[in-house]
């Protein structure tokens, strides 16, 4: 089943049981407590919590999400992107637990086909109440289990709404992995469903993650997330979330630029993925208004765009990569999603200048860091000094997560404290000099800003600090 399919099957199934289609929300969320949107609720908080009666009481999405937090399982697991899009139904103080659960079975298991016998399910410790249902629409007893307040208990981190979720998981052989379930083994057993049951009032918290729950609450909601690019995993057959009709034109490009073929070896398979995926966040990123920058949403974007161009540089490909990658991202997905389309002229402009920039600095960075792996090597040490790690950030351009990175693959760790202490040093001067920016920052601001009024945005906002950033950088 091609994505298009999969989109219209869930839209068509909740459309027809009574939910409000609402379009995605942008990648840059009204919560200022965010910084990118990261799940189909974001844009519907206010209605959980009660300060907002919205004049439906059920609705259905197909959400734009950004989790930076999964940047390093890119390519190392089959199922985590940096973009990727979550289906979702919503219950407003509407249906509940009852309701939810039957229309996940009926969906997965009529609407698209899945094979019963491979959906394995997980309830909350306490939750006896959704185990019984899930018996209820057919589900064998062997293949319900239950985990603990980490995986399968959602509170939103502050006093209000929270409670227990329940996750259907789909066993992908064992080619995959363990025999044992989803407790076991998440490659095998594939979670692709999060139904989020908000069933509880929470209290103040005692800032180590226990909090109390004060009662049930008034209005209890529905929240549920189905990743699209699992489930096209699944009903294409293919290994992971690259192969999927949603990257593979995007893997296919790469080889090209690469002249050679995917997969390749361990690492270059990483690379062909990590290029190809990163390519679709970039270009999802700009087209909602993110910008390059050092700080926020922008330094998210440039962080995905340098590891971009340093795996593609690992391929072996010395032209520009991120071009051609966003266009083949845009001719994929344009149709679906009409921002890139009508984005397209910023996103090669952004993208083209940015390589150009980091480019010039990166084959003497990679130098740098070369020579001072091999010296850490023969010196014994397990550690890259957080001086390389700061001249690599400060002078060539490396966000410390890339080195940090590189230097991981080598088998070292970097000296992280001496390089914030490096760092702090820095900034402090700099505010001191009254320059918190260098000429060049300066200059490259402006660019962007002008590229950004000639594209028709007016909202800048690469270098917005927000709460959320230490949690998601
Ligand atoms: P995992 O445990 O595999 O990291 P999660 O528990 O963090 O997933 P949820 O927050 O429950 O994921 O999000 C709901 C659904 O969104 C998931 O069940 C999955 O289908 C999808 N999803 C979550 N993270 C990603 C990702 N990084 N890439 C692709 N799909 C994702
Ligand atoms: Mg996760
Ligand atoms: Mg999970
Ligand atoms: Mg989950």
């Amino acid at each position: 089943m091609r994505s298009t399919q999969i989109r219209s099957t869930f839209l068509d199934f909740f459309t027809s049981r009574g939910h409000r289609q609402v379009p995605s929300s942008p990648l840059i969320p009204s919560d200022p407590t965010l910084l990118l949107a990261n799940a189909g609720m974001n844009q519907f908080k206010p209605y959980f919590l009660g300060e907002v009666t919205p004049d439906f009481p059920r609705a259905t999405t197909i959400q734009k999400c950004a989790r930076t937090s999964d940047i390093d399982n890119v390519g190392r697991t089959n199922r985590h992107a940096t973009f990727f899009e979550m289906m979702g139904n919503f219950s407003f103080g509407d249906y509940f637990k009852a309701d939810a659960i039957a229309f996940a079975w009926e969906l997965l298991t009529q609407g698209y086909n899945l094979e019963k016998d491979r959906l394995w399910i997980t309830v909350y410790q306490d939750d006896d109440e959704a185990e019984q249902l899930w018996r209820k629409v057919g589900v064998p007893a062997e293949r319900i289990q239950r985990l603990g307040m980490e995986d399968n208990f959602w509170s939103m981190g502050v006093p209000g709404p929270c409670g227990p979720c329940s996750e259907v998981n789909y066993d992908r052989g064992p080619a995959f992995g363990r025999e044992g379930g989803p407790a076991v083994d998440g490659e095998r057993y594939v979670e692709i469903w999060n139904l989020v049951f908000m069933q509880y009032q929470r209290g103040e918290g005692d800032g180590k993650g226990d909090f109390p729950i004060l009662g049930d609450l008034a209005q209890q909601s529905i929240d549920t997330g189905l990743g699209l690019d699992r489930l096209a995993a699944i009903l294409q057959d293919v290994e992971n979330v690259c192969g999927t009709d949603l990257l593979h034109p995007t893997l296919t490009t790469v080889q090209e630029l690469a002249g050679r073929d995917y997969p390749g070896s361990g690492e270059e398979k990483v690379s062909f993925q990590v290029v190809a995926e990163h390519a679709r966040s970039i270009a999802y990123l700009i087209a909602d208004g993110v910008l390059p920058a050092k700080d926020g949403r922008g330094y998210v974007l440039r962080r995905l765009m340098r590891r971009a161009i340093r795996h593609a540089r690992l391929l072996g490909i010395d032209q520009p990569v991120l071009a051609p990658a966003t266009a083949s991202v845009i001719g994929n997905l344009g149709d679906v999603w009409p921002e890139l389309t009508a984005q397209a002229a910023l996103i090669e402009q952004v993208v083209t200048a940015e390589e150009e920039s980091f480019t010039r600095t990166l084959a003497q960075g990679t130098r740098l860091l070369n020579a001072a792996i091999t010296r850490s090597r023969d010196n014994r040490s397990t550690t890259l000094t957080g001086d390389t790690a700061f001249e690599l950030h400060d002078t060539f351009g490396f966000p410390v997560e890339l080195t940090i990175e590189a230097a991981r693959d080598a088998g070292l760790t970097v000296d992280e404290n001496r390089f914030t202490d490096l760092l702090t040093e820095q900034q402090r001067r700099a505010k001191a000099g009254g320059k918190a920016k260098t000429a060049e920052a300066l200059r490259r601001q402006d660019a962007y800003r002008e590229l950004s009024a000639r594209h028709g945005r007016t909202d800048f906002v690469g270098y917005d600090r927000l709460d959320a950033e230490a949690t998601v950088l």
